[in-house]
């Protein structure tokens, strides 16, 4: 059976490649719990990403600095290799494809014209005509081309979410997020913001849709709840010592030695919705608060400029902030 585009199912995909059915209960399973799936409904979760016919992906970059890419290349199970090539047809990715130029962009039209793809945006666009092109064309034009016909968006990473680093004062490329272009586009847009996004965050979202052929249960902001509805501090290490009024006072005092809460150091868990504390970086093996530095809110929006100068003494320990309400942002 020939490998493309609605032909074949993720497990039939998987299989060719070599990939056992115990590896794929595996990840299914790993991947459920991450979601946060009822213990009931993960056997059908397995069967229906099982069963899901394996869809096209474009992954287009912007304004970034690739590491949304890097993240994914780090998620431990699957690999990228057997996410990428062989759970979906990665069709086009300027970083990681072969083809160049004129195949290139031919591979892209031949993708959209067919349809009913994946469309992964990493960074952020500009509004500025010339500031950033991709093939002559400029971002937000290659970006609204690239929706006409797409199934689903994922803005991988803060930059694409909410326009990041190239966004930051004095935002010289007049940046803009994937979610100021979507007004006219019927696909629904999921918001995977981090610097970079908690991999298996990425590969989550999309196990999800392929089993459910929508998005996951999203916040205010189009982040999937499962991953974005706790804050950092809610599950972290160091919440003990935080619960117990003991805190660091620098990277080198006894507090800091014995693990203490980095709150005073800067810590922006109490505001920062992301996954860091449960899931957890390089194979779970650690977090920033694992290894002794404060989280920086990458997954908010505003990140950079609304923390920049702040050096992080939080504003009111008994009124955390909600999922999408925002503090000094623009
Ligand atoms: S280190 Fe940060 S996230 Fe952890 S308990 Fe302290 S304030 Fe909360
Ligand atoms: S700990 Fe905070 S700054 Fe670090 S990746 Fe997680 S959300 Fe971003």
């Amino acid at each position: 059976m020939k490998i493309n585009n609605q032909t074949i199912t993720v497990l039939e995909s998987l299989l060719q490649h070599g990939v056992s059915r115990r590896s794929f209960l595996k990840f299914s399973a790993l991947t459920a719990s991450l979601l946060a799936l009822p213990l009931n409904s993960r056997l059908a979760f397995s069967e229906r990403l099982a069963n899901a016919m394996r869809p096209s992906v474009i992954w287009l970059h912007f304004q970034e600095c690739t590491a949304c890419t890097e993240s994914l290349t780090r998620s431990f199970t699957p690999s990228l290799e057997s996410l990428l090539l062989e759970m979906i047809s990665l069709e086009y990715h300027e970083t990681l494809m072969v083809d160049a130029g004129k195949a290139a962009s031919a591979r892209l039209e031949d993708v959209i014209e067919k349809g009913n793809y994946i469309l992964i945006i990493e960074g952020s666009l500009s509004h500025r005509d010339g500031w950033c092109t991709i093939a002559n064309e400029n971002s937000y034009a290659h970006l609204e081309h690239a929706l006409e016909h797409a199934a689903l968006v994922l803005a991988v990473g803060t930059c694409a979410a909410y326009g990041g680093l190239p966004r930051a004062a004095p935002n010289p490329s007049d940046a803009a997020s994937v979610s100021e272009f979507m007004e006219h586009t019927a696909a629904p847009l999921i918001n995977l913001p981090g610097c970079p996004p908690v991999p298996e965050v990425i590969t989550g979202a999309v196990a999800y849709y392929l089993a459910y052929g929508e998005a996951p249960e999203l916040d205010e902001e189009g982040r999937p709840l499962c991953f974005y509805g706790r804050t950092v501090h809610d599950r972290c290490p160091r919440k003990g010592s935080y619960n117990a009024g003991k805190f660091a006072e620098s990277f080198d005092d006894e507090g800091a030695r014995k693990g203490w809460c980095l709150l005073h150091l800067g810590c922006k868990g109490p505001e920062t919705h992301n996954a860091c504390s449960t899931i957890g970086w390089n194979d779970s093996t650690s977090s920033p608060m694992h290894s002794g530095h404060g989280c920086l809110g990458c997954s908010e929006a505003g990140f950079w400029d609304r923390w920049g100068t702040d050096r992080g003494i939080y504003r009111n320990l008994d009124d955390p902030v909600k999922p999408g309400q925002r503090t000094g942002h623009q």
